[in-house]
């Protein structure tokens, strides 16, 4: 038996990602391999949605057209969510496709839409420009509609438990590219494709709130980021006038970038993916450990907590045998109030079953016994819902498999 900070570890398995055979990248100092820096590719079209208001106007008066025109374009896309000429009847025949494909270049081409029995859950499956691949997960719940989406095509981070990350980074994505995502999900709301809406639920509809735990890691791709979270809560017709309490953005703790978001003023939901309190463990299981360890981590989000008042999510993936003995969550629980108390929640969420692989899901008691430690020491913990699980739309599943990309490829080029 070892200790840290005195927790006492009882023996028990110890799975590791190495278990089945995954070994580390590493790059030429020896260090595990992540890429922070998006590769060089063709840049994305830009978009209204890049732009401030004044850059918008400035870009209507490049096209030759008067800049007032710019907001009847903001208020079709951010608040009729068309990007479509054929809707625009305010905007004058003549010049009128050249004016809104100028501003609003088709950005997400949908290859493919998964969807639950009752429809209340949606997956997309997106093509960029350049054909990279993307995935957004719409979920209605009691009360509000949550959107997942992605801030880059693939990610650099390579956690080994994540199929995406698995894959590399192909690019950061643009504000714009994230935004559409967004505009696109109202879309399918209005037109009545999300199911699960009660008869008797009258009300406009549209999603309340975000949470950006799709392709990528969005501290990694910040200003682009930053730029598409200040445009969700500007009013419309200047944004999408959203609450920024309803917008999360997660990290697997890149720390100066979260010390720079505490710094920003928008409240948003601060979520930390943190899946082991023990750099051991951690260094394998987040790679980016190896640069920011568990207490840096968690020191960053309790400033994030003292900066904006908003308590912080701490996302914890349950694998069985891996990160779910109970000696891991006497001592999160203990890091945790060692930082203060009321300042933050632990989800626990339990990993997609993969029976006979290490990356599989804690049994019931074990996950209820984590739950319960944390609980009894003060912490409130909650399991999250994986909703999507079976579309493979939960966290760390969304990758684009050779089946979308063999429909990508059938797919027409709009
Ligand atoms: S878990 Fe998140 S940060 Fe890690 S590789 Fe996957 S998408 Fe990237």
């Amino acid at each position: 038996m070892t200790s840290e900070q005195g927790t006492v570890r009882a023996t028990g398995r110890q799975v590791r990602p190495r278990t089945e055979g995954w070994s580390q990248k590493l790059d030429g100092e020896g260090r595990p391999a992540l890429q922070f820096a998006s590769p060089k590719r063709g840049k994305p079209p830009v978009h209204l949605a890049d732009f401030t208001p004044e850059e918008r106007v400035a870009r209507v008066k490049e096209l030759g057209f008067p800049g007032f025109r710019a907001k009847q374009l903001a208020t079709h896309y951010f608040t009729h969510y068309t990007s479509d000429p054929v809707d625009m009847t305010d905007l004058p025949q003549a010049g009128r496709e050249e004016l809104v494909y100028g501003l609003m270049p088709n950005l997400l081409t949908e290859v493919r839409r998964l969807a639950t029995d009752k429809g209340d859950t949606i997956k997309f499956l997106w093509r960029l420009h350049d054909g990279a691949l993307v995935e957004s997960v719409l979920m209605r719940y009691p009360g509000r509609i949550t959107l997942c989406v992605s801030s880059q095509a693939g990610c650099g981070m390579n956690c080994p438990f994540c199929a995406t990350g698995q894959a590399g980074l192909t690019r950061n994505m643009s504000a714009a590219e994230i935004l559409e995502q967004v505009v696109r999900a109202n879309r399918v709301i209005a037109n009545g494709e999300l199911g699960g809406k009660k008869k008797d639920d009258h009300s406009m509809e549209r999603v309340s709130n975000i949470v950006f735990m799709g392709m990528g890691e969005p501290l990694a791709n910040y200003n682009r980021v930053m730029h598409a979270v200040k445009t969700m809560v500007a009013p419309q017709p200047e944004g999408l006038g959203m609450s920024a309490r309803g917008i999360t953005v997660s990290t697997v703790g890149l720390v100066p970038a979260i010390r720079k978001l505490a710094d920003e003023d928008i409240p948003v939901t601060f979520a930390l993916s943190l899946h082991a309190p023990d750099d051991e463990l951690r260094d394998e299981l987040i790679p980016v450990n190896s640069r920011w360890k568990v207490d840096e981590a968690l020191d960053a989000a309790r400033e994030y907590f003292e900066k904006t008042k908003r308590r912080v999510s701490i996302e914890y993936a349950l694998i069985k045998d891996m990160n779910d003995h109970p000696w891991r969550a006497d001592l999160l629980a203990k890091k945790l109030n060692a930082r203060g108390r009321g300042w933050v929640h632990v989800n626990p969420i339990p990993l997609n079953p993969t029976p006979g692989s290490v990356w599989t899901s804690s049994d019931v008691a074990v996950q209820n016994e984590f739950v319960r430690r944390l609980n009894d020491a003060g912490i409130p913990t909650t399991i999250r819902d994986t909703r999507g699980k079976d579309i493979d739309g939960a966290c760390g599943q969304l990758v684009a498999t050779e089946d979308d990309k063999a429909a990508a490829e059938a797919a027409p080029i709009v």
